[in-house]
């Protein structure tokens, strides 16, 4: 069982959390990072980053993740396999239950990013996996061939859909407006690609298969009309939903569940901090996360140096 006391933890191995732990180690404080279900955060599951200052002709999620950790260990970032389930911040040091046992930190940073939304409509969570997907990086490759179908008009939606045109037969957007959320590049690409089709002002309201997908029932919204929709897979991306619920009823959050922080990345509770996705719904890009990350660890330095309360010991 872990027993450990650690100046500084990190929650989350995505760009906010291994930025954290860079500056945190270059500091010295021998930060860790508890990684969370997914290394590298959503950004280890996008396929090419094209908007990371560095890289001109783009780079691998999973690659840029690496880097970011390589980078972090160097300098005596300490990363473990590990998911924290519940947290005490009623006095310091924090107390932070992991699978492994027990953190005692004395700052605390959050980057435990978000989780892609689900439609909720009958079918989705018994075809999970069979045909439906959350996922195009992971999942893209099972549909070589295939009639694939995304669902959402934002930028996810469209440059998921323009990856899995690498293999599927046709890549069919279902959007629940006539109007797309995403930027203009990505809506000329989109809107250009041969294989992409759309269908628009319409939603999904079932997935239809038993041992795996083979069809939706589609709604237009406009007319009423009620369709089948044949196809092999079904990629949802409708937005997100920030993983804070064990900091439920612990620290400020928004209606959407973000945690609040002010432009120091300082929650309400002093010594705990939060960066990337999980308290940012607006920018949630790879360098804003960074950006975040990086000034937290920078924050929580010098709460660590101006701190009149000795490291273990409670206030
Ligand atoms: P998003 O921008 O919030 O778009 C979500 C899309 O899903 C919207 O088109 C929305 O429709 C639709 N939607 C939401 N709930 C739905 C439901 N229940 N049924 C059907 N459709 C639903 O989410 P995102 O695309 O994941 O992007 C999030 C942020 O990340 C954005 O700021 C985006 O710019 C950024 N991002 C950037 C890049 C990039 O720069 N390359 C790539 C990915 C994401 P409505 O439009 O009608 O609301």
């Amino acid at each position: 069982m872990t027993d450990r006391h650690v100046k500084v933890l990190i929650l989350g191995s995505g760009p906010a959390g291994l930025s954290a732990a860079l500056y945190a180690a270059r500091a010295e404080l021998a930060p860790v990072v508890l990684t969370g279900m997914q290394l590298g955060g959503q950004a280890a599951l996008t396929f090419t980053i094209e908007n990371y200052p560095g890289f001109p002709t783009g780079v691998g999620g999973p690659e840029l993740g690496e880097l970011f950790q390589k980078q972090a260990e160097n300098f005596g970032a300490q990363v473990e396999f590990d998911t924290a389930h519940e947290v005490d911040f009623s006095k310091r040091p924090y107390k932070v239950m992991t699978d492994s046992g027990e953190y005692k930190a004395d700052t605390v940073i959050i980057s435990t990013g978000a989780d892609p939304n689900h439609l909720n409509i009958p079918g989705e969570v018994e075809l999970t996996g069979r045909g439906v997907s959350y996922c195009a990086t992971c999942d893209g490759w099972f549909f070589k061939e295939k009639k694939v179908v995304i669902v959402g008009g934002g930028d996810s939606a469209l440059e998921e859909g323009l990856f899995i045109t690498r293999y599927a037969s046709s890549v069919t957007v279902i959007h629940r407006r006539d109007e797309f959320r995403a930027g203009a590049i990505l809506q000329k690409r989109a809107k250009e690609h041969p294989k992409m089709n759309f269908i628009l002002d319409t939603v999904v309201t079932e997935a239809v298969g038993s041992d795996k997908l083979k069809a939706l029932k589609l709604k237009n919204v406009k007319t009423g009309a009620e369709t089948t929709f044949e196809t092999d897979g079904l990629f949802i991306f409708i937005g997100h939903t920030p993983n804070t619920q064990m900091f439920a009823g612990k620290l400020e959050m928004s209606e959407l569940g973000y945690i609040k922080v002010n432009n120091k990345m300082e929650t309400n509770v002093p010594g705990v901090f939060a960066a990337g996705e999980v308290a940012d719904p607006h920018f949630r890009q790879v360098i804003t996360s960074a950006g975040m990350g990086a000034a937290a660890a920078i924050q929580a330095t010098r709460f660590l140096e101006a701190s009149t309360v000795p490291y273990g010991e409670s206030s």
